[in-house]
């Protein structure tokens, strides 16, 4: 499908800074109509062959540049529940990046130029979002120990304790991303967004955006959600155990029962640097601005840092004995 304007016949994208669809080409708000012709091989707009990725739900025609979101993709089985629309635009992405980058001294000066950031594509990054109710009995052996001292003798008083906790916590909406292009500690990364802006999936927030389909089941990532609950859960129970000197635990019995499971996207600006044959990844979130990513050092740069320090170093150096042999 791809969404055109009424009154131009241009293609409408989602502005994020608006809120609100928009054409670019007669400026014109929420004027746009769903037209659900073109398929995975073939444009709506030109009617031109593509060949969108394999796991690509949305994404530009790459003869006419317009912005499709790919019907099949996005409906059946595959239709997300939620959506957090994007709420940086592409100049604010390219703003974060600056804000960032921009004081480190060793960085190649291509990095921030306005030809390199021109390839930051905003992307709507497939997630697994799982609830889940924990249930957690401990019991063990605490002791607290309080010692002082009277006269010559050194008191110590040892106190035992049976400890018995239950715990019961419930996790809405643990995170896992399901698309094998992201790493998953740069996704972990990325946390925290605000889910409660969370959406009911619209297709019209995908126009102007690249957009993937889930690369894995929910049954097959559930393991990583589960890590996250229990490290969350046995956290909370170690911040109950606080005060005691030492605890020698009985019985722990954590039992994790599954509440749901959501699909959702979430927005993700893409950058990729090439710098001596190597491709650099940043990323910013399409939400919260938050910039992930190493930058790469440029040796020219750091050559020259290096041959203004060791100037400085030999000026006063010389300075010293300039001194000395004055006195
Ligand atoms: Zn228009
Ligand atoms: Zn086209």
């Amino acid at each position: 499908m791809i969404f055109k304007c009424r009154n131009c016949g241009g293609n409408t994208v989602y502005e994020p800074s608006r809120k609100r669809m928009y054409c670019p080409h007669c400026e014109s708000l929420d004027s746009e109509n769903i037209v659900r012709e073109g398929s995975l091989t073939q444009c709506a707009n030109c009617g031109a062959p593509i060949t969108p990725g394999q796991y690509a739900s949305a994404g530009r025609c790459e003869h006419c540049g317009s912005y499709l979101v790919h019907n099949e993709r996005i409906e059946g089985v595959f239709e997300p529940h939620l959506i957090l629309p994007f709420k940086i635009n592409k100049d604010m992405a390219v703003e974060r990046l600056n804000q960032e980058f921009h004081k480190k001294t060793f960085l190649p000066s291509s990095f921030l130029s306005q030809k390199s950031l021109e390839k930051l594509e905003g992307i709507y990054v497939p997630f697994w979002l799982y609830d889940y109710q924990a249930h957690y009995d401990f019991e063990g052996e605490g002791t607290r120990v309080r010692s002082w001292r009277q006269g010559d003798t050194e008191y110590t008083e040892t106190s035992y304790y049976h400890i018995i906790r239950q715990m019961e916590a419930d996790f809405d909406k643990v995170p896992v991303d399901a698309s094998f292009v992201m790493d998953d500690g740069e996704m972990d990364l990325m946390e925290p967004y605000a889910y409660q802006e969370l959406e009911d999936f619209n297709p019209k927030y995908m126009s102007g955006f690249d957009g993937e389909v889930y690369n894995q089941s929910a049954p097959e990532l559930e393991g990583r959600a589960q890590v996250k609950v229990r490290d969350a859960s046995e956290s909370l129970m170690q911040q109950s155990l606080a005060g005691y000197n030492s605890i020698r635990p009985g019985r722990k019995n954590l039992n994790l029962n599954r509440d749901g499971v959501r699909y959702a996207l979430m927005p993700v600006w893409m950058y990729l640097y090439q710098y001596q044959g190597k491709t650099w990844r940043f990323q910013v979130n399409g939400q919260t601005g938050k910039v992930i990513g190493k930058t790469p050092v440029s040796r020219g740069k750091v050559l020259l840092y290096g041959l203004t320090t060791m100037v400085s170093v030999s000026t006063i150096f010389y300075l010293i004995m300039a001194i000395l042999g004055a006195l």
